[in-house]
């Protein structure tokens, strides 16, 4: 494994619990990202969980949602968790989007009240064939797709995650499990796309 930076969104969410699981890979410098130079220095980024509207707010106040939706249509590697995946997405159903890169329709608290939080198993296509632990909390699911995604899994009939190029958005949240897939997955990718770079 060739070193890389993989930062993670760190105004509000679960930041810790996705710097936690990158420092368990090895190869991986995990870094905090709040700032134009902080961004300018990771090779991949994590959109965390948390509030979708709440980190859009402070993206804007930070003046960094669009030097970020640059560096994403340039190609680096980006993963969004829940509302992670509602600011990549280029439409939320009913509300304004925000990165809008992503050839997505989603849904923000598409579970509703009485099973805001629950956890199931299934296969992410192209990531892991045998089921890994999905946890749902207050998540949104992706109503449709346009032409350029794909999606790559379902749970009870419900589209819960979709690639894109340089981009992965889970509607679940792999840092709050035991199990490092994901996180292996996408430093593969970071790594590919760093080294595949004229250095
Ligand atoms: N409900 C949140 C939103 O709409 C997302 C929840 C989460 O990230 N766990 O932004």
């Amino acid at each position: 494994m060739r070193p890389v930076t993989i930062g993670v969104l760190s105004y509000q969410g679960t930041v810790i619990e996705h710097i936690q699981a990158l420092s368990k890979l090895e190869g991986v410098t995990p870094m905090e990202v709040k700032t134009l130079p902080a961004l300018e220095a990771v090779d991949g980024l994590i959109l965390p969980g948390g509030e979708s509207t709440t980190i859009a707010k402070l993206l804007d106040i930070f003046e960094l949602m669009e030097p970020l939706r640059q560096r994403i249509l340039q190609g680096m590697p980006v993963w969004g968790t829940c509302a992670g995946e509602i600011l990549l997405a280029k439409e939320i159903v009913g509300e304004q989007h925000h990165l809008a890169v992503m050839d997505l329709t989603v849904r923000r608290n598409a579970y509703g009240r009485q099973i805001d939080s629950f956890t199931e198993y299934a296969p992410i296509h192209g990531i892991s064939e045998t089921p890994v632990e999905l946890v749902f909390i207050r998540a949104p699911w992706i109503e449709a797709v346009g032409e350029k995604a794909q999606v790559i899994c379902r749970v009870n009939g419900h589209a819960v995650a979709a690639r894109q190029d340089n981009m992965l958005a889970t509607s679940f949240h792999p840092e709050f499990t035991h199990d490092l897939t994901v996180h292996r997955w996408f430093t593969k990718e970071v790594e590919r796309h760093k080294y595949s770079q004229p250095q």
